[in-house]
């Protein structure tokens, strides 16, 4: 399938204007491995979002922190949320989040969630 760069519908052929929005729907060229993967987490398809999220805490991607952090208050899909909050938190430490994760742990937006912030907290339990 042909997933168009700028809005993510699908098309029929790989090249060209998106039936959907009309804008060319191939990446831009020259576009980083951290950056392709930055786009799949807004994937629609949520096994490629969350095995984005994945890689790009293993490979401890600073660039894409903003864009995990959009993936957990999103909360679209709560394996998403969660994945991208623990990568979130391998590439910038607790310290750094530390208010928010707090929030996070307190509240029950969704449990998943909740429960990488409460173990990032307190490693202990
Ligand atoms: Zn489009």
């Amino acid at each position: 399938m042909n997933w168009c760069f700028h809005c993510y519908a699908v098309n029929r052929d790989p090249s060209g204007p998106c039936v959907h929005c009309g804008a060319p729907i191939e990446s831009p060229a020259g576009l980083s491995y951290d950056q392709q993967l930055i786009w799949t987490l807004d994937h629609p398809d949520g096994d490629r979002a969350l095995t984005a999220a994945r890689i790009l805490g293993s490979l401890r991607s600073r660039d894409a922190s903003p864009a995990l952090r959009e993936a957990v208050i999103a909360g679209r899909d709560p394996f998403l949320a969660a994945e991208a909050l623990r990568s979130l938190i391998a590439i910038d430490g607790v310290e750094r989040w530390r208010p928010w994760l707090e929030q996070l742990a307190a509240e029950d937006v969704s449990f998943m969630v909740s429960d990488v912030a409460r173990r990032a907290l307190h490693p202990q339990h």
